[in-house]
């Protein structure tokens, strides 16, 4: 066997409510898959993030998946995962963290987060499952400063361009009609369009 095709397969873990992708999100996984030398990043889209859905009404998890599959299409290395959506019912890392060592024995897995979230580790469900699991590679996110290392993890920093785009804002500029030309990918744009997601106006 050569010494490639014995080396362990490194497999990015991006997940996200993705309501809808943006090109943030698009920029974090490339650059983490560049940086990082990741055979693949899978963007696992969260069933029910059910940190968040309490406090508003989601996109059915089924279009968001639609929307990230759009936007990736023609991404090398980057995949839409219905891993979450498959299993049902809440959407815990560990889960599918745990799902994807099984899947894929031997791998590398490396979990991407941005710091927003890397300062909410703590409020996660049996986070204590993860943190000798993966390598946590956090990602520079525009408006969040000075998120310290997490304790006890083995954790990778990545500076990315700022940008500061997020889901929420996006959401309230489809609804009004604002343009949203370049802060989402051009065929995630045109599923979103043809699927009539976020009342949005052509
Ligand atoms: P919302 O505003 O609805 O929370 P969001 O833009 O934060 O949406 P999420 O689906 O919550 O998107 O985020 C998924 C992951 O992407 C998280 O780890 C988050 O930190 C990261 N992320 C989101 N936007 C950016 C960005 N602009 N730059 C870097 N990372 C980002
Ligand atoms: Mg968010």
């Amino acid at each position: 066997m050569s010494s490639r095709a014995a080396r362990r397969q490194r497999i990015g873990i991006f997940g996200g409510t993705f309501d809808p992708v943006h090109v943030g999100h698009l920029v974090a996984a490339i650059e983490a898959r560049q940086r990082l030398a990741l055979d693949r990043v899978l963007m696992v889209v969260a069933n029910d993030p059910w940190q968040k859905s309490g406090n508003r009404t989601m996109t059915p998890a089924r279009q968001r998946l639609a929307v990230v599959a759009a936007a990736v299409e023609a991404v090398d290395g980057l995949e839409a995962s219905a891993l979450e959506i498959e299993r049902g019912g809440r959407s815990y890392t560990a889960d599918t963290v745990a799902e994807l060592a099984a899947v894929h024995g031997g791998a590398e897995l490396f979990l991407v987060i941005g710091a927003d979230v890397a300062a909410e580790l703590s409020t996660w469900r049996r986070v204590e499952e993860l943190v000798g699991a993966v390598t946590l590679v956090i990602v520079e996110r525009g408006g969040v400063d000075g998120v310290p290392d997490p304790a006890g993890w083995r954790v990778r920093r990545l500076r990315i361009p700022r940008l500061e785009i997020s889901s929420s804002d996006l959401r309230r500029r489809l609804a009004t009609g604002r343009n949203v030309d370049f802060l989402v990918p051009e065929a995630a744009i045109r599923c979103i369009r043809r699927r009539g997601l976020y009342a949005s106006r052509r």
